[in-house]
């Protein structure tokens, strides 16, 4: 998506934000790679969290030595590398974690594995990127929030009135229409769109 609004807008560079749950590592390297910056938080799905855990971001990775920190000071070296799903992932965990006096704010197994996607540093300097510019997912709020509210209250399309997706793609791809084109009278005014349309 962000490839081709590029190609519409016709620039050379842009910025891209959406919410967490666009968050996938495949997708954000793909923007990376062609020179889209992305701007997409991580979802809240950690398990050692909800459980009152040390999260992942607790452990501090280290490039040069391969390795991660733990919250008590230990360090976490690389174990092995599998495919997950595609992925190439790297663990890692240290011998120390059974006399650690943390250890029940960390893992209730033997020890704690953190895992690293080979591509991890791409997701760690988005996730910089976010933390110095907080103001893009309120950017996000009022861009893209704002067409569905106006759809939905104002239009009054609250729900579909067609089922199966080429109906409801119809009637949605309507509804875009529709909302384009009153937002652009809005802009340019209704003979600014007809003189556009007529060029
Ligand atoms: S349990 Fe292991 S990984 Fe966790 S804080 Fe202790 S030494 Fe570090």
């Amino acid at each position: 998506m962000a490839k081709q609004a590029r190609e519409a807008i016709g620039v050379e560079t842009l910025s891209v934000v959406a919410d967490r749950g666009y968050f996938k590592g495949e997708e954000i390297l793909a923007c990376y790679d062609a020179n889209v910056t992305a701007y997409v938080p991580k979802p809240m799905t950690s398990s050692a969290k909800a459980d009152g855990r040390f999260n992942k971001d607790a452990f501090v990775y280290d490039a040069t030595r391969n390795e991660y920190t733990c919250p008590a000071g230990e360090a976490l070296i690389w174990r092995f590398s599998s495919v997950e799903k595609g992925m190439n992932m790297h663990c890692y965990w240290s011998s120390k974690c059974q006399s650690c006096t943390l250890k029940s704010q960390c893992t209730p197994s033997t020890n704690r594995r953190v895992k690293r996607w080979e591509h991890e540093a791409v997701l760690e300097e988005m996730q910089r990127r976010l933390t110095r510019a907080p103001e893009m997912m309120k950017v996000r709020k009022r861009t893209v929030e704002h067409p569905f509210g106006t759809l939905k209250q104002w239009m009054g399309a609250t729900h579909f009135l067609t089922r199966k997706l080429n109906g409801v793609s119809a009637e949605m791809s309507l509804n875009v229409l529709a909302y384009n084109m009153k937002r652009v009278m809005k802009i340019i005014g209704t003979e600014g769109l007809l003189k556009a349309m007529a060029a």
